[in-house]
């Protein structure tokens, strides 16, 4: 399948990888949106967040798990994350993810 979230876990394309399990991949966004901008994305693909969820509810609650775990290795005490699912809400790349923001301050609603 031609998914560039599916060649970052297999190495095939470059990114920094800031923590890789069995289960998971970490890696830094390459157009940051805050100082902290990681994308956390399972290892095996999904469309979306939705259908993941759906179909794997450990794996789900496995990602939220390590988004705490990163932040608190990075130091954050106050983080966001954002899950876009679908085009409209501004999903912009087909394999499920979990953007982790930090390192400023975030409006609240967002836009
Ligand atoms: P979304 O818009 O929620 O689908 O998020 C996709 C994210 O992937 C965007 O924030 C992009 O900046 C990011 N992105 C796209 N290509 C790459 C890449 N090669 N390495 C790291 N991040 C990427
Ligand atoms: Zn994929």
């Amino acid at each position: 399948m031609d998914c560039l979230f599916c060649k970052i876990v297999n190495g095939s394309i470059p990114a920094t990888i800031v923590k890789q399990t069995e289960k998971i991949t970490a890696f830094n966004d390459i157009s940051p949106q805050a100082p902290t901008h990681l994308l956390i994305i399972p290892n095996i693909h999904f469309e979306n967040m939705g259908k993941l969820s759906e179909a794997d509810e450990k794996l789900s609650g496995e990602m939220l798990r390590e988004a705490s775990a990163i932040a608190k290795d990075l130091g954050l005490d106050s983080w966001r994350i954002n899950i876009n699912t679908g085009a409209s809400a501004g999903q912009s790349v087909f394999h499920a993810h979990i953007h982790l923001l930090g390192g400023r301050t975030f409006a609240w609603p967002p836009g």
